[in-house]
Protein backbone atom coordinates (compact mmCIF):
# COMPACT_ATOMS: atom_id res chain seq x y z
CA UNK A 1 0.00 0.00 0.00
CA UNK A 2 1.54 3.55 -1.24
CA UNK A 3 1.14 5.41 1.79
CA UNK A 4 0.72 2.75 4.86
CA UNK A 5 1.20 4.75 7.76
CA UNK A 6 2.95 2.40 10.74
CA UNK A 7 -0.81 2.69 12.56
CA UNK A 8 -4.18 4.70 12.62
CA UNK A 9 -3.76 6.74 15.57
CA UNK A 10 -1.01 9.32 17.30
CA UNK A 11 -1.54 9.48 20.29
CA UNK A 12 0.97 10.36 23.75
CA UNK A 13 3.98 10.36 21.49
CA UNK A 14 3.79 7.22 19.14
CA UNK A 15 1.57 5.65 16.70
CA UNK A 16 -1.27 3.30 18.49
CA UNK A 17 -3.40 1.11 16.60
CA UNK A 18 -6.69 -0.43 17.95
CA UNK A 19 -8.18 -3.14 15.41
CA UNK A 20 -11.10 -3.39 16.56
CA UNK A 21 -12.31 -0.09 15.52
CA UNK A 22 -14.25 0.22 12.31
CA UNK A 23 -12.13 -0.45 9.27
CA UNK A 24 -12.17 2.20 6.43
CA UNK A 25 -9.87 2.79 3.41
CA UNK A 26 -8.02 5.73 2.12
CA UNK A 27 -8.40 6.12 -1.70
CA UNK A 28 -5.40 7.76 -3.92
CA UNK A 29 -8.36 9.98 -5.80
CA UNK A 30 -6.86 10.06 -9.31
CA UNK A 31 -6.86 6.69 -9.46
CA UNK A 32 -9.31 5.13 -7.00
CA UNK A 33 -6.80 2.30 -5.19
CA UNK A 34 -6.42 1.85 -1.48
CA UNK A 35 -3.38 3.69 -0.64
CA UNK A 36 -4.21 2.91 3.20
CA UNK A 37 -6.07 0.98 5.40
CA UNK A 38 -6.92 2.56 8.83
CA UNK A 39 -9.39 1.94 12.07
CA UNK A 40 -11.75 4.45 13.98
CA UNK A 41 -10.81 4.97 17.22
CA UNK A 42 -12.19 3.41 19.73
CA UNK A 43 -14.11 5.28 22.62
CA UNK A 44 -11.13 4.07 24.71
CA UNK A 45 -8.46 5.28 22.57
CA UNK A 46 -10.55 9.04 22.41
CA UNK A 47 -10.17 8.54 26.21
CA UNK A 48 -6.12 7.84 26.26
CA UNK A 49 -5.77 10.98 23.96
CA UNK A 50 -8.00 13.14 25.99
CA UNK A 51 -5.73 12.09 29.09
CA UNK A 52 -2.91 11.89 27.60
CA UNK A 53 -3.50 15.49 25.82
CA UNK A 54 -4.51 16.61 29.42
CA UNK A 55 -1.66 15.71 31.15
CA UNK A 56 0.75 16.90 28.58
CA UNK A 57 -1.25 20.59 28.49
CA UNK A 58 -0.31 21.01 32.41
CA UNK A 59 3.79 20.26 31.41
CA UNK A 60 3.44 22.36 28.32
CA UNK A 61 1.69 25.48 30.01
CA UNK A 62 4.41 25.68 32.56
CA UNK A 63 7.29 26.09 30.13
CA UNK A 64 8.31 29.96 28.99
CA UNK A 65 6.32 31.03 26.09
CA UNK A 66 9.96 31.42 24.67
CA UNK A 67 10.83 28.06 25.15
CA UNK A 68 7.06 26.94 23.64
CA UNK A 69 7.55 29.14 20.40
CA UNK A 70 10.97 27.62 20.09
CA UNK A 71 9.37 24.16 19.62
CA UNK A 72 6.77 25.45 17.09
CA UNK A 73 9.46 27.17 15.08
CA UNK A 74 12.16 24.33 14.82
CA UNK A 75 8.41 22.36 14.17
CA UNK A 76 8.15 24.64 10.81
CA UNK A 77 11.86 24.53 10.04
CA UNK A 78 11.17 20.70 9.85
CA UNK A 79 8.21 20.96 7.97
CA UNK A 80 10.30 23.21 5.36
CA UNK A 81 12.57 20.92 5.09
CA UNK A 82 10.31 18.00 4.43
CA UNK A 83 8.05 20.04 2.21
CA UNK A 84 8.25 17.43 -1.31
CA UNK A 85 7.71 14.37 0.91
CA UNK A 86 4.61 16.00 2.68
CA UNK A 87 3.44 17.63 -0.30
CA UNK A 88 3.72 14.72 -2.41
CA UNK A 89 1.79 12.71 0.56
CA UNK A 90 -0.65 15.35 0.52
CA UNK A 91 -0.99 15.07 -3.31
CA UNK A 92 -1.82 11.38 -2.84
CA UNK A 93 -4.19 12.11 0.56
CA UNK A 94 -5.95 14.69 -1.76
CA UNK A 95 -5.30 14.46 -5.77
CA UNK A 96 -4.83 18.01 -6.06
CA UNK A 97 -2.00 18.37 -7.81
CA UNK A 98 1.51 18.54 -7.02
CA UNK A 99 2.03 21.84 -8.29
CA UNK A 100 -0.19 22.86 -5.36
CA UNK A 101 0.48 21.04 -2.86
CA UNK A 102 4.49 22.31 -3.12
CA UNK A 103 3.48 25.69 -2.30
CA UNK A 104 -0.26 25.80 -0.53
CA UNK A 105 -0.32 22.46 2.06
CA UNK A 106 2.80 22.18 4.14
CA UNK A 107 4.22 25.50 3.15
CA UNK A 108 0.96 27.17 5.03
CA UNK A 109 1.65 24.75 7.85
CA UNK A 110 4.92 25.91 8.51
CA UNK A 111 3.79 29.55 8.06
CA UNK A 112 1.30 29.26 10.87
CA UNK A 113 3.77 26.98 12.73
CA UNK A 114 6.43 29.72 12.79
CA UNK A 115 4.00 32.71 13.31
CA UNK A 116 2.79 31.53 16.19
CA UNK A 117 5.75 30.13 17.29
CA UNK A 118 7.11 33.52 16.77
CA UNK A 119 4.15 35.60 19.16
CA UNK A 120 3.96 32.74 21.52
CA UNK A 121 6.07 35.35 23.82
CA UNK A 122 4.06 38.32 23.39
CA UNK A 123 0.52 36.68 24.49
CA UNK A 124 0.52 39.47 27.46
CA UNK A 125 -2.43 40.52 29.43
CA UNK A 126 -2.42 44.44 31.02
CA UNK A 127 -2.11 46.19 34.08
CA UNK A 128 -5.36 48.30 35.20
CA UNK A 129 -4.45 50.95 37.57
CA UNK A 130 -7.27 51.29 39.88
CA UNK A 131 -6.28 54.55 41.96
CA UNK A 132 -5.04 53.02 45.24
CA UNK A 133 -5.63 49.54 43.92
CA UNK A 134 -4.63 47.95 40.59
CA UNK A 135 -5.71 44.78 38.77
CA UNK A 136 -3.61 42.51 35.97
CA UNK A 137 -5.11 40.47 33.65
CA UNK A 138 -3.25 36.94 31.98
CA UNK A 139 -4.39 34.99 28.91
CA UNK A 140 -4.55 31.53 29.84
CA UNK A 141 -4.86 28.43 28.52
CA UNK A 142 -8.16 26.71 27.57
CA UNK A 143 -7.02 23.21 28.06
CA UNK A 144 -7.61 20.47 26.26
CA UNK A 145 -8.52 21.80 22.39
CA UNK A 146 -10.17 19.29 19.61
CA UNK A 147 -9.44 20.22 16.29
CA UNK A 148 -11.94 18.53 13.89
CA UNK A 149 -10.80 18.89 9.86
CA UNK A 150 -12.52 18.96 5.56
CA UNK A 151 -10.66 17.17 3.72
CA UNK A 152 -9.70 19.90 1.01
CA UNK A 153 -6.61 21.06 3.26
CA UNK A 154 -5.49 18.62 5.45
CA UNK A 155 -2.21 19.47 6.64
CA UNK A 156 -3.20 23.34 6.54
CA UNK A 157 -6.37 22.95 8.42
CA UNK A 158 -3.86 20.47 11.06
CA UNK A 159 -1.53 23.59 11.23
CA UNK A 160 -3.70 26.17 11.21
CA UNK A 161 -5.83 24.64 14.23
CA UNK A 162 -2.48 23.63 16.02
CA UNK A 163 -0.37 26.39 15.89
CA UNK A 164 -1.63 28.68 17.75
CA UNK A 165 -4.03 26.20 20.47
CA UNK A 166 -0.14 24.97 21.20
CA UNK A 167 1.31 29.25 21.31
CA UNK A 168 -1.06 29.79 23.76
CA UNK A 169 -0.18 26.28 26.54
CA UNK A 170 -3.15 24.36 25.01
CA UNK A 171 -3.19 20.87 23.73
CA UNK A 172 -5.26 19.45 20.77
CA UNK A 173 -6.62 16.21 19.96
CA UNK A 174 -7.04 16.55 16.33
CA UNK A 175 -9.69 14.63 14.07
CA UNK A 176 -8.79 14.44 10.59
CA UNK A 177 -11.35 13.70 8.00
CA UNK A 178 -12.01 10.13 6.93
CA UNK A 179 -10.89 10.88 3.66
CA UNK A 180 -8.05 12.57 3.95
CA UNK A 181 -6.17 10.72 7.38
CA UNK A 182 -2.80 11.22 6.59
CA UNK A 183 -1.03 14.66 6.85
CA UNK A 184 -2.29 15.45 10.45
CA UNK A 185 -0.34 12.16 11.45
CA UNK A 186 3.21 13.86 9.65
CA UNK A 187 2.21 16.74 11.78
CA UNK A 188 2.11 14.58 14.88
CA UNK A 189 5.12 13.19 14.52
CA UNK A 190 6.93 16.57 13.28
CA UNK A 191 5.91 18.18 16.70
CA UNK A 192 7.26 15.20 18.76
CA UNK A 193 10.65 15.51 16.91
CA UNK A 194 10.63 19.07 17.52
CA UNK A 195 10.49 18.56 21.54
CA UNK A 196 6.80 18.92 22.18
CA UNK A 197 5.52 16.73 25.16
CA UNK A 198 4.07 13.29 24.14
CA UNK A 199 0.25 13.87 24.29
CA UNK A 200 0.67 17.56 22.88
CA UNK A 201 -0.81 17.18 19.89
CA UNK A 202 -2.90 13.64 19.12
CA UNK A 203 -4.35 12.52 16.13
CA UNK A 204 -7.51 9.79 16.48
CA UNK A 205 -9.21 8.97 12.70
CA UNK A 206 -12.43 8.24 12.69
CA UNK A 207 -16.13 9.29 10.82
CA UNK A 208 -18.27 11.92 12.64
CA UNK A 209 -19.26 9.95 15.34
CA UNK A 210 -15.50 10.43 16.61
CA UNK A 211 -15.55 13.97 16.25
CA UNK A 212 -18.54 14.26 18.00
CA UNK A 213 -17.48 12.37 20.54
CA UNK A 214 -14.56 14.92 20.96
CA UNK A 215 -16.70 18.07 20.92
CA UNK A 216 -19.05 16.48 23.94
CA UNK A 217 -16.48 15.42 25.84
CA UNK A 218 -16.29 17.00 29.44
CA UNK A 219 -12.56 17.62 29.27
CA UNK A 220 -12.56 19.08 26.04
CA UNK A 221 -12.52 23.02 26.23
CA UNK A 222 -12.75 24.69 23.19
CA UNK A 223 -13.84 22.97 19.51
CA UNK A 224 -12.50 24.66 16.12
CA UNK A 225 -14.02 22.55 13.16
CA UNK A 226 -13.58 23.42 9.44
CA UNK A 227 -16.20 21.59 7.86
CA UNK A 228 -20.14 22.08 6.37
CA UNK A 229 -22.81 24.36 8.29
CA UNK A 230 -24.79 21.06 8.73
CA UNK A 231 -21.65 19.54 10.90
CA UNK A 232 -21.23 23.08 12.41
CA UNK A 233 -24.60 23.22 13.70
CA UNK A 234 -23.98 20.20 15.06
CA UNK A 235 -20.82 20.56 16.92
CA UNK A 236 -21.66 23.80 17.96
CA UNK A 237 -24.45 22.46 19.59
CA UNK A 238 -22.94 20.02 21.41
CA UNK A 239 -19.95 22.37 22.06
CA UNK A 240 -22.82 24.56 23.64
CA UNK A 241 -24.08 21.62 26.36
CA UNK A 242 -20.50 21.92 28.15
CA UNK A 243 -20.45 25.61 27.43
CA UNK A 244 -17.32 24.86 25.23
CA UNK A 245 -15.41 27.65 22.98
CA UNK A 246 -15.68 27.09 19.45
CA UNK A 247 -14.06 28.47 16.50
CA UNK A 248 -16.14 27.40 13.33
CA UNK A 249 -14.92 27.38 9.60
CA UNK A 250 -17.75 26.67 7.62
CA UNK A 251 -19.14 26.82 3.94
CA UNK A 252 -19.68 29.60 1.85
CA UNK A 253 -21.17 30.74 -1.72
CA UNK A 254 -19.02 33.90 -2.12
CA UNK A 255 -19.52 36.75 -4.42
CA UNK A 256 -17.37 38.11 -6.75
CA UNK A 257 -18.11 41.53 -8.64
CA UNK A 258 -16.04 41.85 -11.36
CA UNK A 259 -16.45 46.66 -12.70
CA UNK A 260 -16.36 47.26 -16.06
CA UNK A 261 -12.98 49.52 -15.91
CA UNK A 262 -11.45 46.51 -13.94
CA UNK A 263 -8.74 44.63 -15.77
CA UNK A 264 -10.16 42.29 -17.30
CA UNK A 265 -6.90 39.31 -17.17
CA UNK A 266 -6.56 40.18 -13.51
CA UNK A 267 -10.31 39.36 -13.12
CA UNK A 268 -10.45 36.40 -14.80
CA UNK A 269 -7.29 35.02 -13.04
CA UNK A 270 -9.16 35.94 -9.87
CA UNK A 271 -12.32 34.22 -10.86
CA UNK A 272 -10.50 31.05 -12.06
CA UNK A 273 -8.08 30.52 -8.86
CA UNK A 274 -11.75 31.18 -6.96
CA UNK A 275 -13.27 28.49 -8.27
CA UNK A 276 -10.53 26.10 -10.25
CA UNK A 277 -7.75 26.00 -7.15
CA UNK A 278 -7.87 22.63 -5.58
CA UNK A 279 -10.50 21.76 -8.10
CA UNK A 280 -12.72 23.91 -6.72
CA UNK A 281 -12.59 22.23 -3.34
CA UNK A 282 -12.48 25.54 -1.07
CA UNK A 283 -14.55 26.95 0.87
CA UNK A 284 -13.71 30.91 0.78
CA UNK A 285 -13.82 29.99 -3.35
CA UNK A 286 -15.91 33.31 -5.40
CA UNK A 287 -18.54 31.12 -6.85
CA UNK A 288 -21.04 33.67 -7.72
CA UNK A 289 -19.02 35.58 -10.44
CA UNK A 290 -20.93 38.63 -11.00
CA UNK A 291 -19.96 40.39 -14.24
CA UNK A 292 -20.79 44.36 -15.46
CA UNK A 293 -23.50 43.56 -18.43
CA UNK A 294 -20.88 46.15 -20.62
CA UNK A 295 -17.85 43.18 -20.45
CA UNK A 296 -19.68 40.64 -19.99
CA UNK A 297 -19.25 38.68 -23.60
CA UNK A 298 -15.48 39.80 -23.61
CA UNK A 299 -15.23 37.99 -20.01
CA UNK A 300 -16.70 34.91 -20.68
CA UNK A 301 -14.95 34.97 -24.47
CA UNK A 302 -11.33 35.17 -22.76
CA UNK A 303 -12.83 32.82 -19.56
CA UNK A 304 -13.92 30.13 -21.35
CA UNK A 305 -10.51 30.12 -23.60
CA UNK A 306 -8.71 30.02 -19.98
CA UNK A 307 -10.24 27.84 -18.95
CA UNK A 308 -10.05 25.21 -21.78
CA UNK A 309 -6.43 24.93 -21.54
CA UNK A 310 -6.58 24.32 -17.89
CA UNK A 311 -3.71 21.04 -17.93
CA UNK A 312 -5.94 18.38 -16.35
CA UNK A 313 -4.33 14.72 -15.38
CA UNK A 314 -1.44 13.01 -13.49
CA UNK A 315 -1.41 15.07 -10.19
CA UNK A 316 2.29 14.01 -9.35
CA UNK A 317 3.52 15.72 -12.61
CA UNK A 318 4.06 19.57 -11.80
CA UNK A 319 2.82 20.39 -15.26
CA UNK A 320 -0.53 19.29 -14.31
CA UNK A 321 -3.25 21.92 -13.25
CA UNK A 322 -6.03 20.17 -11.69
CA UNK A 323 -6.19 17.03 -9.96
CA UNK A 324 -9.37 14.87 -9.38
CA UNK A 325 -12.30 15.67 -6.93
CA UNK A 326 -11.90 14.06 -3.62
CA UNK A 327 -14.18 11.12 -3.89
CA UNK A 328 -16.82 9.78 -6.16
CA UNK A 329 -19.73 10.88 -3.97
CA UNK A 330 -18.13 14.06 -4.26
CA UNK A 331 -18.12 13.75 -8.17
CA UNK A 332 -21.73 12.42 -7.90
CA UNK A 333 -23.15 15.62 -5.89
CA UNK A 334 -21.12 17.88 -8.30
CA UNK A 335 -22.51 16.10 -11.37
CA UNK A 336 -25.77 16.72 -10.13
CA UNK A 337 -25.61 20.04 -9.97
CA UNK A 338 -24.32 20.38 -13.19
CA UNK A 339 -27.32 18.73 -14.31
CA UNK A 340 -29.75 21.38 -11.76
CA UNK A 341 -28.10 24.15 -13.87
CA UNK A 342 -28.93 23.07 -17.06
CA UNK A 343 -32.42 22.27 -15.92
CA UNK A 344 -32.84 25.36 -14.25
CA UNK A 345 -31.84 27.50 -17.71
CA UNK A 346 -28.12 28.11 -17.05
CA UNK A 347 -25.79 28.17 -19.86
CA UNK A 348 -23.08 25.68 -19.93
CA UNK A 349 -20.03 27.51 -21.74
CA UNK A 350 -17.60 25.14 -21.12
CA UNK A 351 -17.26 21.68 -18.98
CA UNK A 352 -19.93 19.96 -16.78
CA UNK A 353 -18.64 16.25 -17.89
CA UNK A 354 -16.38 14.00 -16.81
CA UNK A 355 -13.07 14.08 -18.79
CA UNK A 356 -10.87 10.68 -20.14
CA UNK A 357 -7.81 10.80 -18.25
CA UNK A 358 -5.49 8.13 -19.69
CA UNK A 359 -3.72 5.90 -17.35
CA UNK A 360 -6.24 7.24 -14.59
CA UNK A 361 -9.31 5.98 -15.83
CA UNK A 362 -10.51 5.11 -11.60
CA UNK A 363 -10.20 8.69 -10.67
CA UNK A 364 -12.57 10.91 -9.91
CA UNK A 365 -12.61 13.41 -12.33
CA UNK A 366 -14.24 16.42 -13.54
CA UNK A 367 -14.20 19.21 -16.12
CA UNK A 368 -13.89 23.04 -14.55
CA UNK A 369 -17.20 24.02 -15.82
CA UNK A 370 -18.39 27.42 -16.73
CA UNK A 371 -22.39 28.68 -16.45
CA UNK A 372 -23.07 31.54 -17.79
CA UNK A 373 -27.04 33.55 -17.37
CA UNK A 374 -27.13 32.28 -14.22
CA UNK A 375 -29.66 33.84 -11.85
CA UNK A 376 -29.79 34.59 -8.51
CA UNK A 377 -32.68 32.07 -7.66
CA UNK A 378 -30.82 29.15 -9.30
CA UNK A 379 -29.57 25.95 -7.46
CA UNK A 380 -26.32 26.83 -8.59
CA UNK A 381 -26.33 30.09 -7.40
CA UNK A 382 -27.67 29.48 -3.90
CA UNK A 383 -25.97 26.29 -2.94
CA UNK A 384 -22.39 25.98 -2.22
CA UNK A 385 -21.31 23.24 -4.79
CA UNK A 386 -17.38 22.42 -3.29
CA UNK A 387 -15.99 21.96 -6.87
CA UNK A 388 -15.22 23.47 -10.10
CA UNK A 389 -18.52 25.02 -11.10
CA UNK A 390 -18.00 29.23 -11.91
CA UNK A 391 -21.71 30.55 -12.13
CA UNK A 392 -21.12 33.66 -13.84
CA UNK A 393 -24.42 36.45 -13.60
CA UNK A 394 -25.03 39.93 -14.86
CA UNK A 395 -25.29 42.65 -13.21
CA UNK A 396 -25.81 46.58 -14.00
CA UNK A 397 -25.09 49.26 -11.53
CA UNK A 398 -23.30 49.19 -7.64
CA UNK A 399 -26.54 49.36 -5.47
CA UNK A 400 -28.18 46.31 -7.57
CA UNK A 401 -24.61 44.01 -7.24
CA UNK A 402 -24.06 44.67 -3.64
CA UNK A 403 -27.61 43.37 -2.10
CA UNK A 404 -27.69 40.65 -4.51
CA UNK A 405 -24.20 39.62 -2.97
CA UNK A 406 -25.20 39.72 0.45
CA UNK A 407 -28.37 37.64 -0.78
CA UNK A 408 -26.83 34.66 0.82
CA UNK A 409 -27.06 33.02 3.99
CA UNK A 410 -23.31 32.61 3.69
CA UNK A 411 -20.71 35.41 4.57
CA UNK A 412 -17.56 33.89 4.56
CA UNK A 413 -15.45 35.89 1.63
CA UNK A 414 -16.05 38.38 -1.31
CA UNK A 415 -14.05 40.06 -4.38
CA UNK A 416 -14.12 43.18 -6.07
CA UNK A 417 -12.37 44.05 -9.65
CA UNK A 418 -12.31 47.67 -10.46
CA UNK A 419 -9.99 50.54 -10.99
CA UNK A 420 -11.66 52.77 -9.32
CA UNK A 421 -9.95 52.93 -5.63
CA UNK A 422 -12.52 54.75 -3.97
CA UNK A 423 -15.10 52.36 -4.97
CA UNK A 424 -13.11 49.17 -3.86
CA UNK A 425 -13.12 50.20 -0.45
CA UNK A 426 -16.69 50.98 -0.67
CA UNK A 427 -17.95 47.89 -2.13
CA UNK A 428 -15.40 46.14 0.38
CA UNK A 429 -17.00 47.85 3.18
CA UNK A 430 -20.81 46.79 2.38
CA UNK A 431 -20.27 43.14 1.83
CA UNK A 432 -21.14 41.09 4.65
CA UNK A 433 -18.03 38.67 4.51
CA UNK A 434 -15.13 37.80 6.88
CA UNK A 435 -12.52 38.85 4.26
CA UNK A 436 -12.57 40.85 1.11
CA UNK A 437 -10.29 40.58 -1.62
CA UNK A 438 -9.66 44.01 -3.64
CA UNK A 439 -8.43 43.10 -7.17
CA UNK A 440 -7.17 39.30 -6.12
CA UNK A 441 -8.83 36.35 -4.72
CA UNK A 442 -8.50 33.57 -1.81
CA UNK A 443 -5.01 34.88 -0.55
CA UNK A 444 -4.77 33.61 2.82
CA UNK A 445 -1.20 34.81 4.04
CA UNK A 446 -0.88 33.86 8.15
CA UNK A 447 -0.74 37.30 9.36
CA UNK A 448 -4.39 38.57 8.83
CA UNK A 449 -7.53 37.07 10.03
CA UNK A 450 -9.59 34.18 8.35
CA UNK A 451 -13.67 33.28 9.35
CA UNK A 452 -16.71 34.07 8.59
CA UNK A 453 -19.82 35.50 9.29
CA UNK A 454 -23.60 35.10 8.90
CA UNK A 455 -23.76 30.86 8.41
CA UNK A 456 -20.26 30.81 7.37
CA UNK A 457 -18.78 30.26 11.05
CA UNK A 458 -17.61 32.53 14.25
CA UNK A 459 -14.31 32.79 15.57
CA UNK A 460 -11.22 33.48 13.31
CA UNK A 461 -8.14 31.90 12.38
CA UNK A 462 -4.72 33.37 11.71
CA UNK A 463 -3.25 36.37 12.66
CA UNK A 464 -3.39 37.88 16.52
CA UNK A 465 -7.21 37.26 16.41
CA UNK A 466 -6.66 33.82 16.92
CA UNK A 467 -5.12 33.85 19.92
CA UNK A 468 -8.60 35.52 21.43
CA UNK A 469 -9.45 32.42 20.66
CA UNK A 470 -7.43 29.92 22.40
CA UNK A 471 -7.49 31.77 25.27
CA UNK A 472 -9.14 33.48 27.87
CA UNK A 473 -9.17 36.65 30.48
CA UNK A 474 -8.13 35.85 34.14
CA UNK A 475 -8.52 39.27 35.73
CA UNK A 476 -6.50 39.29 39.47
CA UNK A 477 -7.71 42.46 41.58
CA UNK A 478 -4.96 43.35 44.42
CA UNK A 479 -5.70 45.87 46.81
CA UNK A 480 -2.76 47.70 48.56
CA UNK A 481 -5.13 49.42 51.26
CA UNK A 482 -7.37 48.61 54.07
CA UNK A 483 -10.38 46.76 53.21
CA UNK A 484 -13.02 49.40 53.41
CA UNK A 485 -15.66 47.27 55.27
CA UNK A 486 -19.28 48.30 56.52
CA UNK A 487 -19.51 45.93 58.88
P1 LIG B 1 -18.10 17.92 6.84
O1 LIG B 1 -18.83 18.97 7.56
O2 LIG B 1 -18.82 16.80 6.26
O3 LIG B 1 -16.99 17.29 7.79
C1 LIG B 1 -16.05 18.08 8.49
C2 LIG B 1 -15.44 17.24 9.60
O4 LIG B 1 -16.40 17.03 10.63
C3 LIG B 1 -15.01 15.85 9.16
O5 LIG B 1 -13.84 15.49 9.86
C4 LIG B 1 -16.19 15.00 9.56
O6 LIG B 1 -15.88 13.64 9.71
C5 LIG B 1 -16.55 15.65 10.89
N1 LIG B 1 -17.91 15.39 11.34
C6 LIG B 1 -18.99 14.98 10.63
N2 LIG B 1 -20.08 14.89 11.44
C7 LIG B 1 -19.70 15.27 12.67
C8 LIG B 1 -20.36 15.42 13.94
N3 LIG B 1 -21.65 15.16 14.10
N4 LIG B 1 -19.64 15.85 15.00
C9 LIG B 1 -18.33 16.14 14.88
N5 LIG B 1 -17.64 16.02 13.72
C10 LIG B 1 -18.31 15.59 12.62
O7 LIG B 1 -17.26 18.70 5.75
P2 LIG B 1 -16.38 18.10 4.58
O8 LIG B 1 -15.26 17.29 5.12
O9 LIG B 1 -17.31 17.53 3.60
O10 LIG B 1 -15.71 19.43 4.02
C11 LIG B 1 -16.35 20.26 3.14
C12 LIG B 1 -16.97 21.44 3.86
O11 LIG B 1 -16.02 22.12 4.66
C13 LIG B 1 -17.49 22.46 2.90
O12 LIG B 1 -18.78 22.85 3.22
C14 LIG B 1 -16.55 23.63 3.05
O13 LIG B 1 -17.10 24.85 2.75
C15 LIG B 1 -16.12 23.52 4.45
N6 LIG B 1 -14.83 24.14 4.61
C16 LIG B 1 -14.74 25.32 5.29
C17 LIG B 1 -13.55 25.98 5.40
C18 LIG B 1 -13.44 27.25 6.16
O14 LIG B 1 -12.35 27.56 6.62
N7 LIG B 1 -14.47 28.01 6.34
C19 LIG B 1 -12.34 25.44 4.79
C20 LIG B 1 -12.54 24.17 4.15
C21 LIG B 1 -13.75 23.56 4.07
P3 LIG B 1 -15.82 12.67 8.43
O15 LIG B 1 -15.96 13.49 7.22
O16 LIG B 1 -14.50 12.09 8.56
O17 LIG B 1 -16.93 11.72 8.64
Amino acid sequence: MRAQPPASHFIDGAYVEDASGEAFACLYPATGEVIAQLHAATPGLIERAVASAARAQQEWAALAPVERGRVLRRAARLMRLRNRALSELETLDTGKPLQETLVADAASGADALEFFGGIAPTINGEAIPLGRDFAYTRRVPLGVCAGIGAWNYPTQIACWKAAPALACGNAMVFKPSENTPLGALKLAEILIEAGAPAGLFNVVQGMGAVGAALAGHERVAKVSLTGSVPTGRKVYAAAAEGMRHVTMELGGKSPLIVFEDADLEDAIGGAMLGNFYSTGQVCSNGTRVFVQRAVRDAFLERLVARTEAIRIGDPMDENVQMGPLISAQQRRKVLEYVKHGKAEGARCLTGGGVPKVQGFEGGFWVEPTVFAGVRDEMTIARDEIFGPVMAVLDFDDEDEVIARANGSEFGLAGGVFTRDLARAHRVADRLRAGIVWINGYNLTPVEIPFGGTKMSGVGRENSRAAIEHYTEVKTVHVGLGPVESPY
